[in-house]
Protein backbone atom coordinates (compact mmCIF):
# COMPACT_ATOMS: atom_id res chain seq x y z
CA UNK A 1 0.00 0.00 0.00
CA UNK A 2 0.94 3.46 -0.54
CA UNK A 3 2.07 5.78 2.50
CA UNK A 4 0.43 8.18 4.41
CA UNK A 5 1.01 11.91 3.38
CA UNK A 6 1.95 12.00 6.86
CA UNK A 7 4.50 9.95 6.82
CA UNK A 8 5.82 10.92 3.07
CA UNK A 9 6.63 14.34 4.76
CA UNK A 10 8.16 12.84 8.02
CA UNK A 11 10.22 10.33 5.79
CA UNK A 12 11.22 13.75 3.32
CA UNK A 13 12.08 15.46 6.84
CA UNK A 14 14.45 13.29 8.23
CA UNK A 15 16.27 12.92 4.65
CA UNK A 16 16.60 16.56 4.94
CA UNK A 17 17.59 17.11 8.11
CA UNK A 18 19.65 13.96 8.73
CA UNK A 19 21.11 13.36 5.39
CA UNK A 20 21.42 10.58 2.98
CA UNK A 21 23.28 7.94 5.78
CA UNK A 22 20.84 6.68 7.14
CA UNK A 23 18.08 3.95 6.85
CA UNK A 24 14.50 3.12 8.04
CA UNK A 25 13.15 -0.37 8.75
CA UNK A 26 10.60 -1.66 6.72
CA UNK A 27 8.35 -0.98 3.31
CA UNK A 28 6.00 0.65 5.47
CA UNK A 29 7.98 2.47 8.46
CA UNK A 30 7.11 3.07 11.97
CA UNK A 31 6.77 5.70 13.72
CA UNK A 32 6.97 4.93 17.67
CA UNK A 33 5.90 7.36 20.32
CA UNK A 34 6.49 4.91 23.75
CA UNK A 35 6.98 1.37 24.44
CA UNK A 36 6.98 -0.82 27.42
CA UNK A 37 7.82 -4.44 28.14
CA UNK A 38 7.40 -6.01 24.69
CA UNK A 39 5.40 -3.79 23.47
CA UNK A 40 5.78 -0.46 21.14
CA UNK A 41 3.46 2.07 20.37
CA UNK A 42 2.36 4.28 17.33
CA UNK A 43 1.33 8.02 17.75
CA UNK A 44 -1.98 6.55 17.08
CA UNK A 45 -1.84 4.06 20.07
CA UNK A 46 -1.34 0.85 18.16
CA UNK A 47 0.43 -1.72 20.01
CA UNK A 48 3.44 -3.49 18.21
CA UNK A 49 4.90 -6.92 19.18
CA UNK A 50 8.71 -6.04 19.37
CA UNK A 51 10.34 -9.56 18.91
CA UNK A 52 13.42 -7.60 17.20
CA UNK A 53 14.98 -5.11 20.06
CA UNK A 54 17.88 -7.04 21.91
CA UNK A 55 19.39 -3.34 23.13
CA UNK A 56 15.73 -3.17 25.72
CA UNK A 57 16.90 -6.62 26.73
CA UNK A 58 15.28 -6.36 30.35
CA UNK A 59 11.70 -5.18 28.35
CA UNK A 60 11.55 -1.33 27.28
CA UNK A 61 11.65 0.89 30.03
CA UNK A 62 11.82 -1.66 32.82
CA UNK A 63 10.45 0.23 36.15
CA UNK A 64 13.82 -1.00 38.34
CA UNK A 65 16.17 0.71 35.57
CA UNK A 66 14.34 3.67 35.09
CA UNK A 67 14.17 4.33 38.75
CA UNK A 68 17.90 3.13 39.22
CA UNK A 69 18.99 5.29 36.79
CA UNK A 70 16.65 8.58 37.56
CA UNK A 71 18.11 7.98 41.14
CA UNK A 72 21.77 8.38 40.05
CA UNK A 73 20.72 11.11 37.66
CA UNK A 74 19.66 12.76 40.94
CA UNK A 75 22.75 12.37 42.73
CA UNK A 76 25.84 12.23 40.25
CA UNK A 77 27.04 11.49 37.10
CA UNK A 78 30.64 12.21 36.63
CA UNK A 79 34.04 10.31 35.53
CA UNK A 80 35.72 7.63 36.23
CA UNK A 81 38.79 10.01 37.51
CA UNK A 82 37.25 10.13 40.87
CA UNK A 83 36.60 7.14 43.91
CA UNK A 84 33.21 6.14 43.74
CA UNK A 85 32.18 2.75 44.58
CA UNK A 86 29.59 1.68 42.57
CA UNK A 87 31.52 1.40 39.29
CA UNK A 88 33.78 -0.75 41.83
CA UNK A 89 30.71 -2.71 43.05
CA UNK A 90 29.74 -3.40 39.29
CA UNK A 91 32.75 -4.50 38.46
CA UNK A 92 33.51 -6.94 41.39
CA UNK A 93 29.62 -8.42 40.32
CA UNK A 94 30.32 -8.80 36.55
CA UNK A 95 34.01 -10.08 36.65
CA UNK A 96 33.84 -13.66 37.77
CA UNK A 97 31.22 -14.20 35.30
CA UNK A 98 33.76 -14.19 32.35
CA UNK A 99 35.97 -16.79 34.13
CA UNK A 100 39.89 -16.94 33.83
CA UNK A 101 42.04 -14.82 32.85
CA UNK A 102 39.54 -12.22 32.61
CA UNK A 103 40.36 -9.73 35.17
CA UNK A 104 39.54 -6.56 34.53
CA UNK A 105 37.17 -4.15 32.91
CA UNK A 106 37.25 -1.05 31.20
CA UNK A 107 34.24 1.39 30.35
CA UNK A 108 33.11 2.66 26.60
CA UNK A 109 30.05 4.19 25.43
CA UNK A 110 29.28 2.25 22.64
CA UNK A 111 30.04 -1.42 21.14
CA UNK A 112 32.40 0.25 18.31
CA UNK A 113 34.48 1.85 21.31
CA UNK A 114 34.62 -1.25 23.40
CA UNK A 115 36.04 -3.39 19.79
CA UNK A 116 38.19 0.00 18.59
CA UNK A 117 39.75 -0.35 22.39
CA UNK A 118 40.16 -3.95 22.39
CA UNK A 119 42.27 -4.05 19.10
CA UNK A 120 43.98 -1.10 19.84
CA UNK A 121 45.40 -3.38 23.17
CA UNK A 122 45.87 -6.50 21.21
CA UNK A 123 48.10 -3.93 18.53
CA UNK A 124 50.09 -2.79 21.66
CA UNK A 125 50.28 -6.17 22.94
CA UNK A 126 51.62 -8.11 20.12
CA UNK A 127 53.05 -5.51 18.36
CA UNK A 128 51.48 -6.91 15.16
CA UNK A 129 48.60 -5.05 13.23
CA UNK A 130 46.35 -7.96 11.36
CA UNK A 131 42.65 -8.57 12.27
CA UNK A 132 41.43 -11.79 11.56
CA UNK A 133 37.14 -11.68 11.17
CA UNK A 134 34.26 -13.82 9.84
CA UNK A 135 33.41 -12.70 6.39
CA UNK A 136 29.68 -10.82 7.26
CA UNK A 137 30.98 -9.59 10.44
CA UNK A 138 29.86 -6.32 12.15
CA UNK A 139 32.00 -4.82 14.79
CA UNK A 140 31.76 -1.39 14.81
CA UNK A 141 31.68 2.14 12.72
CA UNK A 142 34.60 4.07 14.04
CA UNK A 143 36.89 4.42 11.27
CA UNK A 144 38.87 1.21 12.74
CA UNK A 145 36.35 -1.15 13.33
CA UNK A 146 34.42 -0.24 10.31
CA UNK A 147 37.22 -1.50 7.94
CA UNK A 148 36.74 -4.92 9.76
CA UNK A 149 32.69 -4.73 9.26
CA UNK A 150 32.17 -5.76 5.87
CA UNK A 151 28.27 -6.29 6.11
CA UNK A 152 28.06 -2.36 6.21
CA UNK A 153 28.46 -2.66 2.56
CA UNK A 154 30.81 -1.54 -0.42
CA UNK A 155 31.07 1.73 1.14
CA UNK A 156 33.21 0.35 4.00
CA UNK A 157 36.66 -0.78 2.71
CA UNK A 158 38.10 -3.59 4.92
CA UNK A 159 41.30 -2.40 6.23
CA UNK A 160 44.26 -3.16 5.00
CA UNK A 161 45.39 -5.53 7.98
CA UNK A 162 41.93 -7.48 7.72
CA UNK A 163 41.84 -10.80 6.53
CA UNK A 164 38.42 -12.81 6.31
CA UNK A 165 37.55 -16.14 7.05
CA UNK A 166 33.97 -18.24 6.57
CA UNK A 167 31.46 -17.90 8.49
CA UNK A 168 30.22 -21.09 9.82
CA UNK A 169 27.32 -21.86 7.85
CA UNK A 170 26.00 -25.00 9.28
CA UNK A 171 23.22 -25.35 6.74
CA UNK A 172 25.81 -25.47 3.80
CA UNK A 173 29.02 -26.94 5.31
CA UNK A 174 29.90 -30.08 7.18
CA UNK A 175 28.98 -29.57 11.29
CA UNK A 176 31.41 -32.39 11.96
CA UNK A 177 34.56 -30.03 9.84
CA UNK A 178 33.55 -26.62 10.13
CA UNK A 179 35.73 -26.28 13.28
CA UNK A 180 38.93 -27.60 12.06
CA UNK A 181 38.15 -25.67 8.47
CA UNK A 182 37.57 -22.38 10.24
CA UNK A 183 40.81 -22.98 11.86
CA UNK A 184 42.68 -24.19 8.79
CA UNK A 185 41.32 -20.88 7.37
CA UNK A 186 42.77 -18.55 10.22
CA UNK A 187 45.98 -20.87 10.10
CA UNK A 188 46.42 -19.65 6.32
CA UNK A 189 45.69 -15.77 6.60
CA UNK A 190 47.86 -16.01 9.76
CA UNK A 191 50.68 -17.03 7.22
CA UNK A 192 49.80 -14.02 4.73
CA UNK A 193 49.83 -11.63 7.37
CA UNK A 194 53.16 -12.75 8.61
CA UNK A 195 54.25 -13.22 4.99
CA UNK A 196 53.70 -9.02 4.47
CA UNK A 197 55.23 -8.05 7.87
CA UNK A 198 52.11 -7.70 9.81
CA UNK A 199 51.49 -10.23 11.61
CA UNK A 200 48.31 -11.41 13.90
CA UNK A 201 47.02 -8.54 16.78
CA UNK A 202 43.86 -10.24 17.28
CA UNK A 203 41.09 -12.57 16.32
CA UNK A 204 37.69 -11.17 16.87
CA UNK A 205 33.84 -12.82 16.17
CA UNK A 206 30.23 -12.85 17.47
CA UNK A 207 29.93 -15.98 18.99
CA UNK A 208 26.55 -16.00 17.71
CA UNK A 209 27.65 -15.23 14.19
CA UNK A 210 24.50 -12.70 14.26
CA UNK A 211 25.43 -10.51 11.10
CA UNK A 212 26.74 -13.25 9.10
CA UNK A 213 23.59 -15.47 9.12
CA UNK A 214 23.23 -16.33 13.12
CA UNK A 215 24.71 -19.83 13.45
CA UNK A 216 24.45 -20.67 16.82
CA UNK A 217 25.46 -24.31 16.28
CA UNK A 218 27.47 -26.42 16.75
CA UNK A 219 29.42 -25.13 19.83
CA UNK A 220 32.66 -26.51 19.03
CA UNK A 221 33.59 -24.59 16.48
CA UNK A 222 35.29 -21.42 18.18
CA UNK A 223 37.44 -24.00 19.65
CA UNK A 224 40.21 -25.18 17.07
CA UNK A 225 40.22 -21.40 15.99
CA UNK A 226 41.24 -20.03 19.36
CA UNK A 227 43.91 -22.61 19.72
CA UNK A 228 45.66 -21.35 16.09
CA UNK A 229 45.00 -17.89 17.25
CA UNK A 230 46.89 -18.33 20.67
CA UNK A 231 49.98 -20.33 19.16
CA UNK A 232 50.64 -17.85 16.64
CA UNK A 233 50.70 -14.94 19.51
CA UNK A 234 47.23 -13.18 18.74
CA UNK A 235 44.30 -12.65 21.00
CA UNK A 236 40.95 -14.04 20.86
CA UNK A 237 38.32 -10.97 21.34
CA UNK A 238 35.11 -12.16 21.96
CA UNK A 239 32.37 -9.60 21.10
CA UNK A 240 29.48 -10.30 23.56
CA UNK A 241 27.52 -6.93 22.03
CA UNK A 242 25.04 -9.55 20.59
CA UNK A 243 25.83 -12.83 22.11
CA UNK A 244 26.06 -11.25 25.76
CA UNK A 245 24.40 -10.88 29.03
CA UNK A 246 22.45 -14.39 28.77
CA UNK A 247 20.52 -13.69 25.34
CA UNK A 248 21.39 -17.54 24.14
CA UNK A 249 19.82 -18.42 27.09
CA UNK A 250 22.06 -21.09 27.64
CA UNK A 251 25.23 -19.46 29.17
CA UNK A 252 25.33 -15.86 30.23
CA UNK A 253 28.51 -15.14 27.41
CA UNK A 254 27.96 -16.56 24.22
CA UNK A 255 32.13 -17.90 23.80
CA UNK A 256 31.18 -20.04 26.79
CA UNK A 257 29.42 -22.47 24.84
CA UNK A 258 32.37 -22.83 22.85
CA UNK A 259 34.06 -23.86 25.93
CA UNK A 260 36.83 -21.09 25.03
CA UNK A 261 38.69 -18.74 27.47
CA UNK A 262 39.09 -15.46 25.40
CA UNK A 263 41.73 -12.72 26.33
CA UNK A 264 39.08 -10.13 25.89
CA UNK A 265 35.42 -10.02 25.84
CA UNK A 266 33.22 -6.59 24.83
CA UNK A 267 29.95 -5.81 25.56
CA UNK A 268 27.63 -3.32 24.79
CA UNK A 269 24.21 -3.05 23.60
CA UNK A 270 21.79 -4.62 26.05
CA UNK A 271 24.59 -3.84 28.94
CA UNK A 272 22.38 -0.06 30.14
CA UNK A 273 18.66 -1.23 28.37
CA UNK A 274 19.47 1.58 26.32
CA UNK A 275 21.71 3.42 28.42
CA UNK A 276 24.56 4.00 26.75
CA UNK A 277 27.38 1.74 28.14
CA UNK A 278 29.85 -0.42 27.53
CA UNK A 279 32.93 -2.23 28.16
CA UNK A 280 35.90 -4.45 27.37
CA UNK A 281 36.93 -7.27 29.70
CA UNK A 282 40.40 -8.38 29.62
CA UNK A 283 43.28 -10.89 31.17
CA UNK A 284 45.62 -9.02 32.83
CA UNK A 285 48.75 -9.78 29.91
CA UNK A 286 46.64 -8.21 27.29
CA UNK A 287 46.16 -5.06 29.36
CA UNK A 288 50.05 -5.31 30.79
CA UNK A 289 52.07 -2.86 28.12
CA UNK A 290 49.00 -0.93 27.10
CA UNK A 291 48.61 0.24 30.82
CA UNK A 292 51.99 1.48 31.15
CA UNK A 293 52.66 3.16 28.16
CA UNK A 294 49.23 4.97 27.76
CA UNK A 295 45.87 6.43 29.97
CA UNK A 296 42.83 5.63 29.13
CA UNK A 297 40.24 8.37 29.83
CA UNK A 298 36.76 8.18 28.12
CA UNK A 299 34.66 11.12 29.78
CA UNK A 300 31.06 9.20 29.38
CA UNK A 301 32.85 5.92 29.52
CA UNK A 302 31.53 4.18 33.29
CA UNK A 303 29.75 7.46 34.10
CA UNK A 304 27.68 7.03 37.33
CA UNK A 305 24.71 7.06 35.44
CA UNK A 306 26.23 4.61 32.92
CA UNK A 307 27.37 2.27 35.88
CA UNK A 308 24.12 2.59 37.20
CA UNK A 309 22.23 1.66 34.72
CA UNK A 310 24.31 -1.59 34.22
CA UNK A 311 24.27 -2.43 37.50
CA UNK A 312 20.37 -2.50 37.69
CA UNK A 313 20.43 -4.36 34.46
CA UNK A 314 22.72 -7.14 35.69
CA UNK A 315 20.39 -7.22 38.75
CA UNK A 316 16.46 -7.86 36.79
CA UNK A 317 18.71 -10.53 34.37
CA UNK A 318 19.70 -12.43 37.58
CA UNK A 319 16.05 -11.78 39.67
CA UNK A 320 14.11 -12.15 37.44
CA UNK A 321 15.83 -15.33 35.64
CA UNK A 322 15.94 -14.23 32.39
CA UNK A 323 18.47 -16.71 30.69
CA UNK A 324 16.11 -19.13 31.76
CA UNK A 325 13.47 -17.43 30.42
CA UNK A 326 15.24 -16.71 27.03
CA UNK A 327 16.03 -20.72 27.08
CA UNK A 328 12.43 -22.11 27.56
CA UNK A 329 10.75 -18.89 25.57
CA UNK A 330 13.10 -19.46 22.71
CA UNK A 331 12.74 -23.26 22.32
CA UNK A 332 9.43 -22.82 21.87
CA UNK A 333 9.79 -20.48 19.55
CA UNK A 334 11.82 -22.44 17.45
CA UNK A 335 10.06 -25.56 17.85
CA UNK A 336 6.76 -23.16 16.36
CA UNK A 337 9.46 -22.30 13.34
CA UNK A 338 10.61 -25.89 12.54
CA UNK A 339 6.82 -27.38 12.44
CA UNK A 340 6.05 -24.17 10.25
CA UNK A 341 9.45 -25.32 7.92
CA UNK A 342 8.23 -28.78 7.73
CA UNK A 343 4.67 -27.79 6.19
CA UNK A 344 6.42 -24.73 3.87
CA UNK A 345 9.64 -25.39 1.78
CA UNK A 346 10.35 -21.71 1.03
CA UNK A 347 12.09 -22.00 4.98
CA UNK A 348 15.16 -24.31 4.53
CA UNK A 349 16.63 -24.25 7.69
CA UNK A 350 15.86 -22.85 11.49
CA UNK A 351 18.34 -22.13 13.86
CA UNK A 352 19.04 -20.72 16.92
CA UNK A 353 19.62 -20.56 20.45
CA UNK A 354 17.95 -18.84 23.40
CA UNK A 355 15.95 -15.61 22.45
CA UNK A 356 18.37 -15.10 19.00
CA UNK A 357 16.62 -17.63 16.30
CA UNK A 358 17.08 -17.18 12.32
CA UNK A 359 14.38 -18.56 9.60
CA UNK A 360 16.79 -19.02 6.45
CA UNK A 361 14.05 -18.88 2.74
CA UNK A 362 15.53 -20.45 -0.01
CA UNK A 363 14.16 -21.13 -3.23
CA UNK A 364 12.52 -23.96 -4.64
CA UNK A 365 15.48 -25.29 -6.76
CA UNK A 366 16.88 -27.84 -4.41
CA UNK A 367 20.26 -26.15 -4.10
CA UNK A 368 19.60 -23.88 -1.08
CA UNK A 369 19.82 -20.61 -2.91
CA UNK A 370 19.18 -18.07 -0.93
CA UNK A 371 15.65 -16.17 -1.46
CA UNK A 372 15.96 -12.57 -0.13
CA UNK A 373 12.39 -10.89 -2.08
CA UNK A 374 10.16 -13.76 0.25
CA UNK A 375 12.49 -13.07 3.48
CA UNK A 376 12.01 -9.25 3.04
CA UNK A 377 8.60 -9.93 1.74
CA UNK A 378 7.86 -11.95 5.31
CA UNK A 379 9.63 -8.74 7.59
CA UNK A 380 7.05 -6.25 5.64
CA UNK A 381 4.27 -8.66 6.12
CA UNK A 382 4.71 -9.57 9.58
CA UNK A 383 5.10 -5.30 10.56
CA UNK A 384 1.69 -5.20 9.08
CA UNK A 385 0.47 -7.04 11.12
CA UNK A 386 2.43 -5.16 14.43
CA UNK A 387 4.78 -7.68 14.76
CA UNK A 388 8.49 -6.45 14.62
CA UNK A 389 11.72 -8.48 13.32
CA UNK A 390 14.59 -7.97 10.83
CA UNK A 391 16.37 -10.30 8.42
CA UNK A 392 19.97 -10.95 8.50
CA UNK A 393 23.32 -12.38 6.48
CA UNK A 394 25.01 -11.51 3.26
CA UNK A 395 21.79 -12.21 1.32
CA UNK A 396 19.70 -10.87 4.14
CA UNK A 397 17.32 -13.54 3.89
CA UNK A 398 17.00 -15.14 6.99
CA UNK A 399 14.79 -14.14 9.49
CA UNK A 400 16.35 -12.61 12.51
CA UNK A 401 13.65 -13.03 15.53
CA UNK A 402 15.96 -11.13 18.72
CA UNK A 403 12.91 -10.28 21.01
CA UNK A 404 13.37 -8.51 25.13
CA UNK A 405 14.79 -11.51 26.95
CA UNK A 406 11.10 -10.73 29.01
CA UNK A 407 9.05 -12.79 26.31
CA UNK A 408 6.18 -14.29 27.56
CA UNK A 409 4.43 -17.89 26.17
CA UNK A 410 1.21 -15.58 24.80
CA UNK A 411 3.97 -13.05 23.11
CA UNK A 412 5.31 -16.62 21.28
CA UNK A 413 1.54 -17.58 20.19
CA UNK A 414 0.95 -14.12 18.55
CA UNK A 415 4.16 -13.79 16.70
CA UNK A 416 3.98 -17.65 14.77
CA UNK A 417 0.31 -17.00 14.67
CA UNK A 418 0.97 -13.79 12.52
CA UNK A 419 4.04 -15.66 11.27
CA UNK A 420 2.09 -18.35 9.83
CA UNK A 421 -0.86 -15.77 8.53
CA UNK A 422 1.76 -14.23 6.54
CA UNK A 423 3.22 -16.84 5.36
CA UNK A 424 -0.14 -17.70 3.67
CA UNK A 425 -0.25 -14.52 2.34
CA UNK A 426 3.26 -13.75 0.65
N1 LIG B 1 29.58 -5.69 17.62
C1 LIG B 1 28.45 -6.32 17.27
C2 LIG B 1 28.45 -7.82 17.15
C3 LIG B 1 27.30 -5.57 17.01
O1 LIG B 1 26.18 -6.19 16.65
C4 LIG B 1 27.34 -4.17 17.13
C5 LIG B 1 26.11 -3.30 16.89
N2 LIG B 1 25.20 -3.80 15.98
C6 LIG B 1 28.54 -3.56 17.49
C7 LIG B 1 29.63 -4.36 17.75
C8 LIG B 1 28.67 -2.07 17.62
O2 LIG B 1 27.99 -1.60 18.72
P1 LIG B 1 27.51 -0.07 18.80
O3 LIG B 1 26.42 0.13 17.79
O4 LIG B 1 27.06 0.10 20.22
O5 LIG B 1 28.70 0.78 18.50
Amino acid sequence: GRLSPQMQDAIRRRQALLGPAYRLMYANPVEIQRASGVHMYDAAGNEYLDAYNNVASVGHCHPRVVADVHRQMQTLCTHTRYVQDGILDFAADILPTFGAPIEHIMFTCSGSEANDLAVRIAKHHTGKNGVIITSEAYHGNSELTSGFSPSLGRGSRLGVFVRRISAPDSYRMDPAEIGRQLAAEVAREIAELERRGDGIAAFIADSLFSSDGIYSHPVDVLGPVAEVVRAAGGLFIADEVQAGFGRSGDRLWGYQRHGIAPDMVTMGKPMGNGYPVAAVAMAPHAIRSFGADTRYFNTYGGNSVAIAAAQSVFNVIRDEKLMENAARIGAKIKDGLKALAAKDGRIGDVRGTGLYIGAEFVKADGGKTPDSATALAVVDGLRQRRVLISATGYHANTLKIRPPLVFSDADVDRLLTQLEDTLRSV
